[in-house]
Order: structure tokens, then C-alpha cells, then sequence
């Protein structure tokens, strides 16, 4: 079987799941040392308007005037390309934008962790379940997010998640997803070792190009706003509904 066709079937088994007992095989999702996962879409959906308003505000406040994220693929991206993206969009000159970036982007922080009474995570199902049954079964967990760092701990704080990881990768000094993985990897082979196995965990097809990006293995999970089709396309090791559908896996 080639790769493509390889894709095809991952991505039949997938949509077909629910409705069918013939699951993708091969894939031991519980034979890794540590598991990295996203924040947005894959451990929770916030459902508030707290990080976008951040956005508005930080731009406002520094420019004096907004500026429309309308229109930009904010999902999968990372809080420092939305803001260049928005920014150089608006016809700002570039050098201007990248120097204009780091007071924004504490602006920003600083109004998440006022208002993070605001945040309305919604935890994505079997989550807290999957993340205590790999701790007690003596795995490693950190997290891979496009989150400012200061944004995204507020909001695992919000979920009540906060405590289940010990390394963690932001969007701080990185700027795409990729440097992002490249560096919460580095971090888990620091503490454990360079030949610990890692896999990631996502919720968009960007996850999962970021995870083959480093040469990691992923798992995609369609919790987010990105269905099992579109995710399958990229070619994650394994493509699911949801964290919940992991323990069926468990019995093949
Ligand atoms: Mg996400």
C-alpha cells in the first residue's frame, strides 16, 4: 500500500467509526513516553470572546484605531502570526508591525489574566479522564500551543488542567506552529531523555504538519472546528472523533 492509499483508508476508518466496528490498526497510541497536546479545540473550546477581545484592545490600544482579524485563519495559527498577519494586512510597514509586536502582545496577556473569571472552557470529552489515566499509568504530559505563554496558562488554569503538565512550548519568542512543537519536543527529550517516544495530540490539520514537521507522531482528534476528513487529508498516525474514542482502541 502506498502512502496516499494509506491516507485513504485511515481517513474511511475515521469517518466511518461511529457506524462501524472496523477501526485503523497498528497504531499504539499508549506507547509513548509523553503526550504533547494543543489547548484550543483539543483539550477545551473557550467559549468566550476573552482572547479575541485581547486581541482588539491590545491593537487599539497601541495604534489607536482597530484593526479587523475578520477573515484570518486563526485556527492552527499562532497569537504572533495573527497579529503580523492583521497588522501587515493594514498596510502597516513590516519593521513597524515586528516592533510593535511585543508591547501588543503584553497588552494582551495582561487583559487575559484580568478577566480570566471570564473564561468559559468547555472541556472536550474524556479529556480529564485520558489525562489521569496516562499520569497514574506513568506518562509524561506538556503542552504544544500557539498560545501567548501567559494566555495559554491562564486558560489551562481556567479548564483546571494546569497541574497535569510539567513542559510546555508557547508562542513567545516562536512564531510559527512548527517552532512551537520543534521546541515542546526538545523540552520533553530534555527531561526525559533523547530516545523517550513522543507523541502529539491536535485538533487541526496544522497540528498535525507541525508534529510530522519535528518527525513526530500525531494524533488528531475532531474536537475542534476541523472535521475527520480534513484532518485525515494531512495524514495524522491516528484520526478520531474525539479523545473518548481512544479506549476502544485499546481493545484491538
Ligand atoms: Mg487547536
Amino acid at each position: 500500500m502506498n502512502k496516499k492509499q494509506a491516507h485513504v483508508t485511515l481517513v474511511r476508518a475515521a469517518e466511518g467509526f461511529q457506524h462501524d466496528d472496523e477501526l485503523p490498526r497498528g497504531f499504539d497510541w499508549r506507547g509513548f513516553d509523553a503526550y504533547l497536546f494543543d489547548i484550543d479545540g483539543t483539550l477545551a473550546n473557550f467559549r468566550d470572546q476573552v482572547h479575541y477581545e485581547a486581541y482588539c484592545n491590545a491593537i487599539q490600544s497601541i495604534y489607536g484605531h482597530p484593526i479587523s482579524l475578520e477573515g484570518l485563519a486563526v485556527n492552527g495559527s499562532t497569537d504572533r502570526l495573527i497579529l503580523l498577519e492583521a497588522l501587515l494586512r493594514a498596510g502597516i510597514p513590516e519593521k513597524d508591525v515586528r516592533a510593535s509586536i511585543p508591547g501588543i502582545a503584553d497588552f494582551m496577556c495582561t487583559e487575559v489574566e484580568r478577566r480570566a473569571a471570564e473564561l468559559r472552557p468547555e472541556l472536550c470529552p474524556a479529556v480529564p479522564r485520558l489525562l489521569e489515566e496516562l499520569k497514574q499509568n506513568g506518562k509524561r504530559l506538556g503542552v504544544a500551543s500557539g498560545n501567548l505563554e501567559r494566555i495559554g496558562r491562564a486558560k489551562l488554569k481556567s479548564a483546571g488542567l494546569d497541574e497535569y503538565f510539567e513542559f510546555a512550548a508557547f508562542c513567545g519568542t516562536h512564531e510559527t506552529r512548527t517552532q512551537i512543537f520543534q521546541s515542546a519536543l526538545e523540552a520533553a527529550h530534555k527531561k526525559l531523555g533523547k530516545k523517550a517516544k513522543v507523541c502529539f495530540v491536535g485538533d487541526t490539520p496544522a497540528d498535525v504538519l507541525a508534529a510530522k514537521g519535528c518527525g513526530a507522531p500525531v494524533i488528531a482528534v475532531a474536537t475542534g472546528i476541523f472535521s475527520l476528513v480534513e484532518l485525515g487529508k494531512e495524514g495524522p498516525d491516528m484520526c478520531i472523533p474525539a479523545c473518548e474514542t481512544l479506549w476502544r482502541y485499546s481493545r484491538l
